[in-house]
């Protein structure tokens, strides 16, 4: 077969997997997407295989000989991300405040106590020692 393009390997003879130009899957088989698109519809990619990939030229750094790829899932194995239910989700609120409040002055803090100092205030107790602190 003459090559159309340079990245279309629909069998995937040469990259594996079957392969498509960005933009051009859509053409061979409307049901591949990529993460982000399953993403935007409330799909996961949990559990499937990937099932072809995209390749475009991109001069971005970080990727190899300006080639990047995306991998792409069917949309109709995909299943809806699973929403967390009411008890999980008070639950998953529970411990993220319980990370992030001081267990010696139980000052709560916007972000997750580092368990190595025993999740206390990382700058020291403010509530507990009133004394202004040394700049950092
Ligand atoms: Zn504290």
């Amino acid at each position: 077969m003459a090559a159309l393009h340079p990245f279309l390997d629909l069998t995937g003879e040469r990259f594996g997997v079957p392969t498509f130009p960005w933009g051009w899957s859509r053409l061979f088989d409307p049901d591949l997407r990529t993460k982000a698109q399953l993403r935007a519809e409330g799909l996961s990619i949990a559990g499937l295989e990937v099932a072809g990939q995209l390749k475009w030229r991109s001069n971005r750094a970080g990727n190899i000989g300006g080639v990047r790829t995306a991998n792409l899932y069917r949309r109709s194995l995909a299943r809806p991300v699973r929403p967390l239910s009411p008890a999980r989700e008070r639950s998953l609120a529970r411990a993220y405040l319980a990370r992030c409040t001081c267990t010696s002055c139980g000052e709560l803090h916007p972000y997750c106590l580092p368990t190595g100092n025993g999740r206390r205030c990382p700058q020291g107790c403010q509530s507990t020692s009133p004394q202004p602190q040394a700049a950092a």
